[in-house]
């Protein structure tokens, strides 16, 4: 076309005396508004390591392996894949594990690596045979909620007595035999050991 056309000039004369929509970030902080969904931001404190938010994760951004070895399970969260969908801190268990904040921008990067975070908790394993129950502090949250009610479980009332240093002397503590006896109760055993026990000898 020869000559531009005049809808296209009135166009851009409007578009130069009027305000930019987008924002001016990062020369300017992004002020986001109050429902925006922005990275997830966990508290480990908060976190038992109970995976349920691997579980809702719709793009699967949580990820979870447990290291039978070490004895700890290890969560790995990737925000490269995050969708900013809010299941996670919705879905949390302890309600504080995990909340989205109103950072989204700052996680432009190069290195995708980089947007890995990985946190660490003790695992709880049966000392029968060998199963792997859940972490330590997702018991010990259970048993806060649970209340009295949690000493009707053998597993919990062994923890109880890790946190009052009962079970630290090698004396108190009850060693797992091959065939499993009444007293290997009072070891830190799965359900289906306990089971086994609660069945034979009571
Ligand atoms: S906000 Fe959604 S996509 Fe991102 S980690 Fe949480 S559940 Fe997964
Ligand atoms: S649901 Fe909450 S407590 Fe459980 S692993 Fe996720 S952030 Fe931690």
């Amino acid at each position: 076309m020869r000559y531009p056309k005049i809808r296209e000039i009135v166009e851009a004369l409007v578009s130069l005396f009027t305000r930019a929509y987008t924002t001016k970030y990062p020369q300017e902080p992004h002020v986001p508004e109050e429902s925006f969904r922005g990275k997830p931001v966990v508290d480990d404190e908060n976190c038992v390591g109970c995976e349920t938010c691997a579980n809702v994760c719709p793009s699967l951004a949580i990820t979870f392996r447990d290291d039978k070895e070490r004895k700890i399970r290890i969560i790995e969260r990737d925000y490269g894949k995050c969708i900013f969908c809010g299941q996670c801190e919705e879905h949390c268990i302890t309600g504080k594990g995990v909340k989205l904040s109103d950072k989204i921008y700052d996680l432009a990067t190069f290195d995708r690596k980089s947007l890995k975070e990985i946190q660490e908790k003790e695992l709880l394993i049966c000392e029968s045979c060998g199963a792997i129950i859940t972490t330590k502090e997702h018991m010990l949250y259970l048993h806060s909620k649970l209340g009295p009610k949690a000493y009707a479980s053998i597993l919990n009332l062994n923890l109880l007595n890790e946190k009052l240093r009962l079970a630290e002397s090698e004396d108190v503590k009850v060693s797992v035999r091959d065939e499993l006896k009444r007293k290997d109760m009072f070891n830190i055993v799965c359900p289906n050991c306990l089971r086994r026990i609660l069945v034979k000898y009571l």
